[in-house]
């Protein structure tokens, strides 16, 4: 049976499940918007700006290295496609964008495996030049070898921050604090559960202690975040646990609070959300074998629900085994094994999460004055006047009266916070209150995207 199998996104979940495909003996497509293969953990610099991938992975350049290594020789036999942007998902039909041309592709099976974005939550001076992501603090030190700052805050909510504050260290940056906004006995009390993977638990202590050793500041607890500068950042203030104001000078802070899924794809493609109470956010609901509520739709890696990369890749495979047995190929041995490989990296991930409360309090200290869809310059006191004004507890009615989440970024950065906000105002709890749909582009096209590829 002749199908067209697509599978965006080639990340460690995107290269596991085309190996899996083409071992197989199938024919694919592989399409990612990176001009290079490896997704976010094991993203490659450009060509010509290589770098050592001890260097650039640290403790995880064996796995990267694998990753790399299983696109490159699968690459005869997959139609790879870097540089593809996929914009839109229509009646089993994908838009695409490469080099500046639009191009339409029928799929019979589609594998989604897009990864995640930083969850951003906005605090005093989260617009001003020099404030960044977590993330895109990293992806600037292993993409361009380069730090955003002469002296950088990092500032978080989830292992992203001791890992990129121990890369900064390793790479010789200057870190002036490394602050986490949850509390540190949320740490201890989900130590046992996080203990399903002891390698991980040692992973993340030797980040700490290499943080300590380089006599970094670091604390716990922190919150009313406020970065100082009229034009760009100057410094970075925050209370303590114990309710002392504190303030340091810096160039630059990367602050995010945890990960988002990029599901704006399953979101076009019609698939069912589910409101997750653990991470306060909508996810696609994900079937058995990683399948979604659409049939040929299935989910690979962190786009449907954070796990890491060791899950990344495990999903990947997973996804792969159910193309094969909807089929009429099953692998039954194989998946059983793989979600039993699950089922422990399941238990760790949940202490993960609990490891790493959602910072309620950020939320509850955003003021009317604070911009929240930095895009179309709506802020929260913006949203609790409409939210009055329109009686509508619901976030889209909200974007009608407000244009939040209608800019470049279609409300990935910014509908989390906005039905926050609609909630607390509202006085009901968050699901109630709903989440924006997906709308195409799903990320900013250029206007001279007219010809047709
Ligand atoms: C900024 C950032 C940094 C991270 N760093 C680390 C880290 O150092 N260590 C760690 O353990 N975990 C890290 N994580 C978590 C990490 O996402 C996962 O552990 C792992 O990379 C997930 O693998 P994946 O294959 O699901 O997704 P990814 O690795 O994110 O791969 C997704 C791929 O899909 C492509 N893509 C996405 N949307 C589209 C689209 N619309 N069209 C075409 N292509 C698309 C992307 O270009 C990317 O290559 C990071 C996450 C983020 C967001």
């Amino acid at each position: 049976m002749k199908e067209t199998i697509v599978i965006v996104g080639a990340g460690p979940a995107g290269v596991r499940a085309a190996e899996t495909l083409v071992e197989a003996g199938l024919a694919l497509i592989v399409l990612d918007e990176s001009a290079r293969a490896g997704g976010q953990i094991y993203r490659q610099p450009p060509h010509g700006a290589e770098r050592p991938a001890e260097k650039l992975y640290g403790s995880e350049a064996g796995k990267a290295r694998a990753i790399h290594t299983a696109l490159e020789q699968i690459r005869p036999r997959v139609d790879y496609r870097p540089g593809t942007l996929v914009w839109n998902c229509f009646q089993g039909k994908l838009n695409t964008l490469h080099d500046n041309a639009q191009g339409i592709l029928p799929f019979d099976r589609l594998i989604i495996a897009t990864g995640a974005f930083d969850r951003v939550i906005p605090f005093p001076g989260w617009t001003l030049p020099g404030v960044f992501t977590l993330g895109g603090a990293q992806i600037a030190l292993k993409s361009q070898g380069i730090a955003i700052g002469k002296r950088t805050v990092l500032v978080g909510a989830g292992p992203l921050l001791p890992l990129v504050a121990s890369q900064y260290l390793e790479a010789g940056a200057e870190i002036a604090a490394v602050l986490d906004v949850t509390p540190f006995k949320a740490k201890i009390a989900a130590l046992q559960r996080m203990m399903a993977m002891p390698a991980m638990v040692r992973r993340g202590l030797s980040y700490l202690s290499k943080i300590r050793r380089a006599g970094v500041p670091m604390m716990y607890g922190v919150r009313s975040l406020a970065v100082a500068g009229d034009r760009r950042v100057e410094g970075l203030a925050w209370t303590d646990h114990r309710g002392r104001r504190h303030q340091v000078a810096c160039d630059a802070v990367g602050a995010s609070f945890g990960l988002k899924p990029e599901m704006q794809l399953a979101d076009l493609a019609g698939c069912d959300f589910r409101f997750d109470e653990l991470t306060r956010q909508w996810l696609p609901v994900v079937g058995a074998g990683g399948r979604s509520s659409v049939p040929g739709v299935y989910f690979a890696g962190d786009c449907s629900a954070i796990g890491g990369a060791d899950v990344a890749e495990l999903t990947g495979i997973r996804a792969a085994l159910s193309v094969l047995e909807d089929r009429g190929t099953p692998k039954p041995q194989q998946l059983r094994q793989l979600e039993t490989e699950l089922a422990r990296h399941a238990r760790f991930r949940a202490g993960i999460e609990a490891a790493y409360p959602f910072p309620n309090h950020l939320i509850d200290g955003i003021d009317d004055s604070l911009m929240v869809c930095r895009c179309e310059g709506v802020s929260a006191g913006d949203l609790r006047a409409n939210f009055v004004k329109s009686g509508a507890p619901e976030v889209n009615r909200l974007k009608s009266f407000t244009r939040v989440g209608m800019g470049r970024c279609q409300g990935r950065v910014c509908g989390a916070v906005a039905a926050e906000i609609l909630a607390a105002k509202s006085g009901l709890p968050l699901p109630e209150v709903g989440r924006l749909r997906g709308q195409h582009p799903i990320k900013p096209i250029p206007l001279v995207a007219g010809k047709q590829s």
